[in-house]
């Protein structure tokens, strides 16, 4: 009853204030535990799993042209010849983590942590959280302030010298390896210090489940959110600069960029662009206002994003380097992938932007901000929406009345021609978009059912007035 009281105070956009009370019902489903990712067993698979994959995806570039090397014969001793000797030795030699690379990654991760605990920028609330009895987190947003200086400085530093940005692709393997280290650091680090300070959250019981999906829900040093900082801070821009760190090392060697490595340099400027810029939409998303910062979402953030996500343009680097062919298409071939990149990239940008805008309304803490670019329709005046008896409000207006995940299939258009723009002599510039179709058909299933279970017969109808998912008429 309460709730529908406060649905009567309306912004001027239309939109009622919600003041997110939070309900019996989000108490008991954030306190849920529900064995996700295989349990116990599967989890373990993808500790061990995601580091050796990433290993072995760094020696088919290095040494084999992109091409998947499988052992010369499945007998046991074909098989540890295979691993040892074309894995684990190529990955001494080739991948240590030498202290240049300690020097270069850390010192990274230790100037975003400083520039996100410092630099000034608008503090925004997030949604009450059940396991505070509804208390609301506050957010220093200062992501573009730290975008804007660190493209002012890595140029400068790029030209004077001070640090060139070819080391980047140079040392490519041994920067690999130590965001691996510090990607099971942090998250043991984390854990640990969660522990002590008594701040556990959603506990299974199971060690090896609960190291993977995190201890704690919102850990911080100070007003630092050590999840938001790991979600935005680190691994969009270092997959940003490992694009510009193989373009550039082409320039070097060839005097020329070309069109695939520009490409694959405005591909990663838009996406580590639109999450610094918006980086006040993300704090209600579900990573943030749900998932707890665990070896899941710290390792793929630290290691995992920017090591894998940037498959095409080391393939492009590594191919023109090993065979001196650069890779390039026909014009109207390159254009219909730029065409894909920027519609993709719009429906993103402005899908998010719609949703969690329009979220932020009821929430109080809508703003307006001069960040570039601000896409046409990115916040939807006088929006339509089903009430729910929960309180919340469902949008059914914009890109949110043609599907339920307009954004996903954008982000989805977009990885494609990643992969696209290197052409078809190797598997893993697509591996990105296999694997994120994964992610998502999972992440699509967990939120459904999450969102039915809290919405009840409004979920339906909802559901009855956006009938499809990903694509208008298709699916
Ligand atoms: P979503 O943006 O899909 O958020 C899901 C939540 O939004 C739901 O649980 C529900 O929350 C709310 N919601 C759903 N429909 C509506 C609606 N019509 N109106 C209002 N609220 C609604 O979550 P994600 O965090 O998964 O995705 C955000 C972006 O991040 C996407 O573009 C995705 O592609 C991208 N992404 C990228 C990844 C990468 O590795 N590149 C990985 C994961 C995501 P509630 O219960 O509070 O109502």
């Amino acid at each position: 009853m309460a709730a529908a009281e406060e649905k009567e105070k309306v912004n001027a956009n239309g939109v009622p204030l919600f003041k997110h009370a939070v309900t019996k019902l989000d108490s008991e489903m954030d306190k849920e535990v529900i064995y996700e990712f295989g349990g116990p067993v599967g989890v373990c698979a993808m500790m061990l799993g995601f580091p050796s994959l990433m290993y072995y995806f760094w020696v088919c570039l290095e040494y084999h042209q992109g091409k998947l090397i499988t052992p010369a014969s499945y007998s046991i001793e074909g098989i540890q010849s295979f691993v040892f000797n074309d894995i684990i030795q190529k990955v001494i030699t080739g991948a240590f983590p030498h202290f240049l690379a300690v020097k270069i990654y850390m010192g990274f991760v230790l100037y975003s942590a400083v520039c996100a605990y410092t630099l000034p920028g608008p503090v925004i609330e997030g949604l009450g959280l059940p396991s505070l009895k509804g208390k609301k987190l506050k957010y220093l947003c200062n992501g573009l302030t730290y975008w804007y200086l660190t493209l002012f400085l890595s140029a400068v530093f790029h030209y004077t010298g001070i640090f060139r940005l070819t080391l980047i692709a140079e040392n490519f393997g041994s920067i690999m390896s130590v965001a691996i280290i510090w990607g099971f650091t942090m998250s043991t680090l984390v854990y640990v210090i969660s522990g002590i300070m008594g701040k556990h959250h959603r506990m299974s019981g199971n060690f090896f489940y609960d190291f993977f999906m995190g201890a704690c829900l919102n850990p911080r040093i100070g007003h630092l959110d050590l999840k938001m900082w790991a979600e935005t801070r680190v691994p969009w821009p270092v997959l940003f600069y490992i694009s510009v760190s193989c373009a550039l090392k082409q320039y070097e060697t060839k005097g020329y960029i070309s069109a695939p490595a520009a490409f694959m340099v405005l591909a990663h400027f838009l996406y580590v662009n639109a999450c610094q810029k918006g980086e006040e939409c993300i704090i209600t998303s579900w990573d943030i206002f749900y998932e707890k910062d665990g070896f899941m979402l710290m390792f793929w953030n630290m290691a995992g994003v920017p090591f894998t996500y940037c498959m095409s343009s080391v393939y492009l680097m590594k191919y023109e380097q090993s065979t001196g062919i650069t890779i390039s298409h026909s014009l109207p071939y390159t254009i219909f992938l730029f065409t894909v990149l920027l519609v993709g990239y719009y429906v993103f940008d402005t899908g998010n932007s719609q949703k969690n805008r329009f979220r932020m309304e009821q929430n109080g803490s809508f703003m307006t901000r001069n960040a570039f670019p601000q896409l046409p329709w990115g916040h939807i005046k006088n929006p339509s929406y089903i009430r729910t008896e929960h309180g919340n409000l469902l949008l059914t207006s914009g890109w949110w009345g043609i599907a339920r995940k307009p954004h996903y299939t954008a982000d989805l258009m977009m990885s494609i021609s990643w992969g696209l723009i290197t052409g078809f002599g190797s598997f893993l510039p697509y591996f990105y978009f296999c694997f994120f179709v994964c992610v998502l058909t999972h992440r699509v299933s967990r939120d459904m059912e999450r969102c039915a279970k809290k919405y009840g017969k409004d979920w339906d109808r909802y559901c009855e007035r956006v009938p499809y998912i990903f694509i208008p008429y298709v699916f």
